[in-house]
Parts: C-alpha cells; sequence; structure tokens
C-alpha cells in the first residue's frame, strides 16, 4: 500500500518522485505551469508532525496549502518559528484561512496523558520534553476533567488544540488580520482513524 518503506534508497525515491509528477501532470496538465509562476495559497494549515495527518485531507493539490508542521502542533505565543510563520502567511502571503489541526492518538500527547514526559529526559530526548511542556501544562490545567474522561489522550488533543486556537488569536498579526475582517481561524481534531476533520472552534 505505502510506495516507500526504510528499505527504499535514493534511487527509489527519486523513481517513485517520477512516478508521482507523471501522475499528477496527467490528472492536473495546469498544475506545475501554474506552480512555476508562483503561490497564492489560501490557507495555512498547522498541525502535528505526524506522518498520518498533512494538509491533504483537505484534497488540495501542492500551491493551496502553506503548511507548518511541529511535533504535537505546538504554537508558543513567543516562539520564532511560530512569529515567523504566522507574519509570513498573513502579512506576506495573504492567507484567508488558518487551520489549526489537532490529531487523535497523538505521540506528544500521550506521553503527557500517561505521565511519562520524565522517561524523555532519560532517552536522549531533553529538548523534546522542554518542547511538549506546553502540552504537559494543559494537562495540568485540566487535570480533573481528564480525570473522569473515559478516553483523556482524546480529550486532552482537544483541550491541547483549542489552547493553541487561542495562542492563535492573541498574536498580534493575526489579531489585526481578525480586526480588518481579511481572516478566520478553525481549531479542528483530525481523526486518524477514519480521516475525518471535526470542528471543535472557531472565528467564524
Ligand atoms: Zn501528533
Amino acid at each position: 500500500m505505502f510506495t516507500l518503506s526504510h528499505e527504499s534508497r535514493l534511487v527509489d525515491l527519486l523513481e517513485a518522485n517520477q512516478q508521482w509528477t507523471k501522475s499528477t501532470s496527467q490528472q492536473h496538465p495546469d498544475l506545475f505551469p501554474t506552480n512555476a509562476k508562483g503561490q497564492q495559497p489560501h490557507t495555512l494549515f498547522i498541525a502535528c508532525s505526524d506522518s498520518r495527518v498533512n494538509e491533504n485531507c483537505l484534497g488540495v493539490l501542492p500551491g493551496e496549502v502553506f503548511s507548518w508542521r511541529s511535533v504535537a502542533n505546538i504554537c508558543r505565543p513567543n516562539d520564532l518559528s511560530t512569529l515567523s510563520t504566522l507574519e509570513f502567511a498573513v502579512n506576506c502571503l495573504k492567507v484567508n484561512k488558518i487551520v489549526l489541526c489537532g490529531h487523535t492518538d497523538c505521540g506528544g500527547i500521550n506521553t503527557c496523558v500517561s505521565g511519562k514526559l520524565n522517561n524523555l529526559r532519560e532517552n536522549n530526548c531533553s529538548h523534546l520534553a522542554d518542547h511538549l511542556q506546553e502540552v504537559e501544562n494543559t494537562r495540568l490545567s485540566y487535570r480533573e476533567e481528564l480525570a473522569v474522561s473515559d478516553n483523556p489522550a482524546r480529550l486532552l488533543s482537544i483541550r491541547h488544540a483549542e489552547r493553541q486556537f487561542v495562542h492563535l488569536v492573541t498574536n498580534p498579526t493575526v489579531k489585526s488580520a481578525l480586526q480588518e475582517g481579511n481572516l478566520q481561524v478553525h481549531a479542528l481534531l483530525y481523526n486518524v482513524d477514519t480521516g475525518l476533520l471535526e470542528k471543535l472552534t472557531s472565528t467564524e
């Protein structure tokens, strides 16, 4: 089912790319000539780096979506990647939608839910542990609600995505585009077992 694997070598990757460009060009003859002229993406898609999650769940083609992915879709208010991505997407590319896409069965979320954040530090992943502190903070804020949930991992994915949504709508770049009516921000949850998105919260 998958195109490539751990056993694949560079020659296999390049061959797969040849096949992909051939079939994509056949299906969409105008795509590469259009993309050669530049990009005008309509949406900034912020998601986890998880291999199962990306903007393809919207059925889009290359050129439609500017994307930014990180472990556990974290967009901390003072993080340089967050700030620069938002400035470029909103002020320069003029996207009119931001999708913050959390997902189910997230490794970062699962680590915090199972109380294993410190295990990462003992396992050569101290930067990852520092990064996931944002998720851990959300877990601590919702400790009581999570304790009585029959699916705390899913619930934390939702609460974490909602918290990142708040970071986004309070970012100065996003805030001013929202005030001018040029932008909508949506927090969605991607279900890895069905491919379906569900709405969590939105400025719309
Ligand atoms: Zn994830």
